[in-house]
Protein backbone atom coordinates (compact mmCIF):
# COMPACT_ATOMS: atom_id res chain seq x y z
CA UNK A 1 0.00 0.00 0.00
CA UNK A 2 1.02 3.64 -0.77
CA UNK A 3 1.57 5.70 2.41
CA UNK A 4 -0.77 8.46 2.81
CA UNK A 5 0.45 12.16 2.54
CA UNK A 6 -0.66 15.29 3.12
CA UNK A 7 -0.27 18.60 4.38
CA UNK A 8 -1.44 21.88 4.69
CA UNK A 9 -2.73 24.59 2.15
CA UNK A 10 0.69 26.15 1.15
CA UNK A 11 3.18 23.33 1.14
CA UNK A 12 4.74 24.47 4.19
CA UNK A 13 4.12 21.58 6.75
CA UNK A 14 3.85 17.96 5.01
CA UNK A 15 3.38 14.77 6.56
CA UNK A 16 3.32 10.76 5.97
CA UNK A 17 1.50 8.01 7.55
CA UNK A 18 3.54 5.14 7.98
CA UNK A 19 1.12 2.83 8.76
CA UNK A 20 -2.44 3.41 7.88
CA UNK A 21 -4.68 5.90 10.78
CA UNK A 22 -6.97 3.01 12.73
CA UNK A 23 -9.78 5.32 13.05
CA UNK A 24 -11.96 8.17 11.44
CA UNK A 25 -14.29 10.90 12.41
CA UNK A 26 -16.23 13.95 12.40
CA UNK A 27 -16.69 15.93 15.74
CA UNK A 28 -19.02 19.04 16.16
CA UNK A 29 -18.03 20.20 19.26
CA UNK A 30 -17.76 23.81 19.62
CA UNK A 31 -13.92 23.79 20.03
CA UNK A 32 -13.53 21.99 16.84
CA UNK A 33 -15.92 24.01 15.34
CA UNK A 34 -14.10 27.11 16.46
CA UNK A 35 -10.75 25.06 15.75
CA UNK A 36 -11.55 24.67 11.82
CA UNK A 37 -13.84 27.72 11.33
CA UNK A 38 -16.68 25.60 10.22
CA UNK A 39 -19.64 23.07 11.55
CA UNK A 40 -17.25 20.20 12.09
CA UNK A 41 -13.55 18.52 11.56
CA UNK A 42 -12.52 15.62 10.04
CA UNK A 43 -10.01 13.66 11.88
CA UNK A 44 -8.20 10.45 11.31
CA UNK A 45 -5.57 9.47 13.24
CA UNK A 46 -3.57 6.64 14.71
CA UNK A 47 -0.34 6.16 17.21
CA UNK A 48 1.75 8.75 17.05
CA UNK A 49 4.91 7.33 15.86
CA UNK A 50 2.95 6.47 12.75
CA UNK A 51 2.67 9.69 11.56
CA UNK A 52 6.27 11.61 10.16
CA UNK A 53 6.72 15.38 9.10
CA UNK A 54 8.33 15.06 5.99
CA UNK A 55 8.80 18.64 5.26
CA UNK A 56 8.16 21.51 8.49
CA UNK A 57 6.33 21.31 11.58
CA UNK A 58 2.54 22.00 12.85
CA UNK A 59 2.87 25.23 15.23
CA UNK A 60 0.85 24.10 18.43
CA UNK A 61 -2.61 25.97 19.99
CA UNK A 62 -3.28 24.13 23.74
CA UNK A 63 -7.23 24.33 23.06
CA UNK A 64 -7.35 23.22 26.54
CA UNK A 65 -5.50 21.84 29.33
CA UNK A 66 -6.12 18.33 27.70
CA UNK A 67 -5.33 18.79 24.15
CA UNK A 68 -2.95 20.53 21.52
CA UNK A 69 -4.25 21.61 17.82
CA UNK A 70 -1.29 21.81 15.23
CA UNK A 71 -1.71 23.66 12.51
CA UNK A 72 0.24 25.43 9.91
CA UNK A 73 1.33 28.99 11.08
CA UNK A 74 2.23 30.12 7.37
CA UNK A 75 -1.21 29.63 5.93
CA UNK A 76 -3.16 29.06 9.00
CA UNK A 77 -4.56 25.15 7.84
CA UNK A 78 -5.95 23.40 10.52
CA UNK A 79 -3.71 20.33 10.28
CA UNK A 80 -4.11 17.80 13.98
CA UNK A 81 -5.28 16.88 17.09
CA UNK A 82 -3.93 15.27 20.12
CA UNK A 83 -5.18 14.14 23.33
CA UNK A 84 -2.67 14.53 25.78
CA UNK A 85 -1.17 11.21 27.21
CA UNK A 86 -3.01 8.84 24.52
CA UNK A 87 0.13 8.00 22.35
CA UNK A 88 -2.00 9.27 19.64
CA UNK A 89 -2.80 11.95 17.25
CA UNK A 90 -5.16 13.02 14.28
CA UNK A 91 -4.92 14.65 11.22
CA UNK A 92 -7.90 16.37 9.26
CA UNK A 93 -9.13 14.24 6.95
CA UNK A 94 -9.36 16.90 4.15
CA UNK A 95 -5.77 17.58 4.64
CA UNK A 96 -5.02 14.44 3.08
CA UNK A 97 -3.86 14.29 -0.70
CA UNK A 98 -6.49 12.18 -1.31
CA UNK A 99 -9.73 12.39 1.51
CA UNK A 100 -11.58 9.68 0.13
CA UNK A 101 -8.78 7.33 1.49
CA UNK A 102 -10.16 7.47 5.32
CA UNK A 103 -13.89 8.30 5.46
CA UNK A 104 -15.15 8.81 8.70
CA UNK A 105 -16.49 6.28 10.87
CA UNK A 106 -18.29 7.92 13.76
CA UNK A 107 -19.35 11.03 15.01
CA UNK A 108 -18.65 12.91 17.91
CA UNK A 109 -19.81 16.61 19.94
CA UNK A 110 -23.61 15.91 18.47
CA UNK A 111 -24.84 17.95 21.39
CA UNK A 112 -23.06 21.07 19.42
CA UNK A 113 -23.76 20.48 16.08
CA UNK A 114 -25.57 23.45 13.94
CA UNK A 115 -29.37 22.95 13.34
CA UNK A 116 -28.72 23.97 9.40
CA UNK A 117 -25.76 21.10 8.94
CA UNK A 118 -27.87 18.29 8.12
CA UNK A 119 -30.35 20.27 5.31
CA UNK A 120 -26.81 21.13 3.11
CA UNK A 121 -27.02 18.30 0.79
CA UNK A 122 -30.73 19.93 -0.21
CA UNK A 123 -29.47 23.33 -1.02
CA UNK A 124 -29.01 24.82 -4.73
CA UNK A 125 -25.77 23.28 -5.84
CA UNK A 126 -23.40 24.04 -8.75
CA UNK A 127 -20.12 23.08 -9.76
CA UNK A 128 -17.25 25.63 -9.63
CA UNK A 129 -17.03 25.55 -13.34
CA UNK A 130 -20.68 26.66 -13.70
CA UNK A 131 -20.04 29.83 -11.38
CA UNK A 132 -16.95 31.02 -12.34
CA UNK A 133 -16.32 32.94 -14.99
CA UNK A 134 -14.31 31.54 -17.72
CA UNK A 135 -11.76 34.31 -17.96
CA UNK A 136 -11.48 34.70 -14.55
CA UNK A 137 -10.43 30.93 -14.04
CA UNK A 138 -7.71 31.36 -17.01
CA UNK A 139 -6.44 34.14 -15.12
CA UNK A 140 -6.35 32.05 -11.82
CA UNK A 141 -2.84 31.33 -10.63
CA UNK A 142 -3.13 28.82 -7.88
CA UNK A 143 -0.86 28.98 -4.63
CA UNK A 144 -1.85 25.74 -2.95
CA UNK A 145 0.61 23.35 -2.72
CA UNK A 146 0.51 19.25 -2.85
CA UNK A 147 3.81 17.32 -2.67
ZN1 LIG B 1 0.84 26.12 5.18
ZN1 LIG C 1 -14.34 18.21 18.82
Amino acid sequence: MAHLTGGCQCGAVRYEWVERPAYSSVCYCRMCQKASGQPFMGLTGGRREHLTWTRGAPAIFRSSNLVERGFCKDCGTPLTYAFDGSGRISVAINSLDDPEAMPPEKQYGTESKVSWLDGIHALPAQRTDEWMAKDKAAQMVNNQRSG
